[in-house]
């Protein structure tokens, strides 16, 4: 039987002497594995279409217990990605992330956000430390992780400095985790007990709040001081790394290349 899905390649590994491997996360069926046979021969039709970071239609069927791809045909090759080191380190370290937090269950607004995450990498229109802390903050989000991040867990007041609390996914004000540290001195910052906690100044935590509730397709539209995404770009980071708990060899490489 012949199924047709749309897709991302997330990756593609080589088999054998021409055949390939792909990880896809498909609208349909969420994240699928499929074979390519002769995909590495340059006059194989499923060549171009088969390749990491590929939008493809693809026509799949089963045989044995594999699957396997009679036809696929590309959407959208997002071939920006390759013009720079840095660019292709984030989009590498996006289908990482995704590799990891995909399953056989479909994801609509998930893909929706790595495909747009990938087309603003690949056109060069937006900072890619925007596009990176958008996709952490979000993706978690969308997976079950949202942060509370409108106002203080205890008082409720939206402006101060902020303390957000990684693990538990709110913030804190000023005063009030001054007053939370008197009340239980037992917590001691240097320790490894202690909650890992970000700063987020006003400016940091409206833009934080923005990234988690605004419609899909403004995530990129917002302006913060240079200082202020310091902080947010930290606290996406620090909240995906935490609570995915593991790290990524791909975020190591975006880093690496970016300074
Ligand atoms: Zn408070």
């Amino acid at each position: 039987m012949l199924t047709e899905v749309t897709g991302l390649i997330l990756r593609s590994v080589n088999v054998g002497e021409s055949d390939r491997l792909i990880t896809v996360f498909t609208k349909e069926m969420g994240n699928v594995t499929a074979m390519v046979k002769g995909a590495r021969s340059l006059r194989n039709k499923n060549m171009p279409s088969t390749q990491q970071y590929c939008y493809s239609s693809i026509i799949l069927y089963k045989k044995g217990d594999k699957l396997w791809v009679r036809e696929s045909n590309l959407i959208e090759g997002f071939f920006g990605i390759r013009e720079s080191l840095d660019r292709l380190g984030l989009a590498g370290y996006i289908v990482e992330v995704l590799s990891e937090v995909t399953t056989a269950e479909p994801d609509a607004e998930l893909l929706r956000l790595s495909l747009n995450c990938l087309y603003a990498i690949s056109s060069g229109k937006y900072p890619l430390e925007k596009i990176k802390a958008a996709f952490e903050i979000r993706a978690l989000s969308i997976i079950g992780f949202m942060p509370e991040v409108l106002s203080c867990r205890d008082c409720h007041k939206s402006s101060s400095d902020f303390f957000f609390d990684i693990m538990g996914g709110n913030i804190q004000c000023r005063a009030c985790r001054d007053d939370y540290i008197l009340k239980n001195p037992i917590i001691d910052p240097a320790s490894t007990e202690s909650r890992i906690v970000t700063l987020l100044s006003e400016g940091a935590r409206t833009a934080l709040a923005y990234l988690v509730h605004c419609p899909q397709e403004r995530l990129f539209s917002f302006s913060v001081s240079d200082e202020d995404m310091k902080l947010v770009s930290n606290a996406c980071e620090e909240y995906l790394v935490n609570q995915l708990e593991r790290s990524f060899k791909s975020l190591d490489f975006y880093k690496e290349v970016r300074h």
